[in-house]
């Protein structure tokens, strides 16, 4: 029988401003986690790298190498949970739209208790993937649902879903957000590098071929819907 490992979850934070990263210190270390903070950008990666932690706290602005920066680089190499917070609301909600790589945003002021709350959540979700690792074969996603990042493929308990390479990235993204309401021109943003030219009708063409695709797995219920006059919500 193997023992279970019992070690605490170490989370690194990187910000700048001592005083909110050794509140957010405080916070997890109450909750039962191991915490590193980095003031520095540039000086995280190296970190990251060579002894990764089960979840990182990033900060938007920072000295060195921003947060947005470094979390590109960081998915070059791996999976690892991220929280993105910044003071910035319009920021976030761009980064949202783009989907840059990181799980969850918190916007500054947050509780410290909020924080942990996402942390605890992003953690329970990434349960089963490799620790710091890209995994080679499907992740398991909420509600029966698994991506192949490396194959660029979606599943839905056990079955492929045939998508285009476009569909996949939408189905993606409103997978990672369910509940959340993305807007055709949040989706555009996800397909072309330059949309000012297409019309956000080819949104709906694109989701409309996504639902009748996942109709033919018959899953329970539909799982995306058009939210009427903003966009469109996956719900799981
Ligand atoms: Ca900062």
């Amino acid at each position: 029988m193997n023992t279970p490992d019992l070690s605490p979850q170490r989370i690194l934070i990187v910000e700048d401003e001592a005083k909110i990263a050794a509140l957010l210190a405080d916070y997890l270390q109450a909750a039962g986690y191991e915490t590193q903070v980095l003031g520095d950008g540039a000086q995280a990666l190296p970190l990251l790298r060579q002894s990764p932690p089960a979840l990182l706290v990033l900060d938007l602005m920072l000295p060195g190498l921003d947060g947005l920066s470094l979390c590109r680089e960081l998915r070059q190499f791996s999976a690892l949970p991220v929280l993105m917070v910044s003071a910035r609301v319009d920021e976030l909600d761009r980064l949202l739209g783009l989907e840059l790589g990181a799980d969850d945003y918190l916007c500054k002021p947050f509780s410290p208790r909020e924080a942990v709350a996402r942390v605890r959540a992003l953690l329970r979700r990434a349960q089963g993937r490799l620790p710091g690792l890209v995994a080679p074969g499907p992740q398991a996603m909420e509600g029966g649902y698994a991506v192949d990042e490396a194959g660029q493929r979606l599943f839905w308990q056990g079955q492929a879903l045939q998508l285009t390479p476009l569909e996949f990235r939408l189905l993606r993204l409103l997978l990672r957000h369910p509940g959340r309401v993305f807007s055709r021109a949040q989706l555009l943003e996800q397909l072309h590098e330059d949309f000012r030219d297409v019309s956000d009708r080819v949104i709906d063409s694109h989701v409309k071929n996504i639902r009748r695709k996942l109709a033919q797995l018959s899953p329970p219920q539909e799982p995306v819907s058009a939210v009427y006059g903003v966009g469109y919500r996956l719900d799981l």
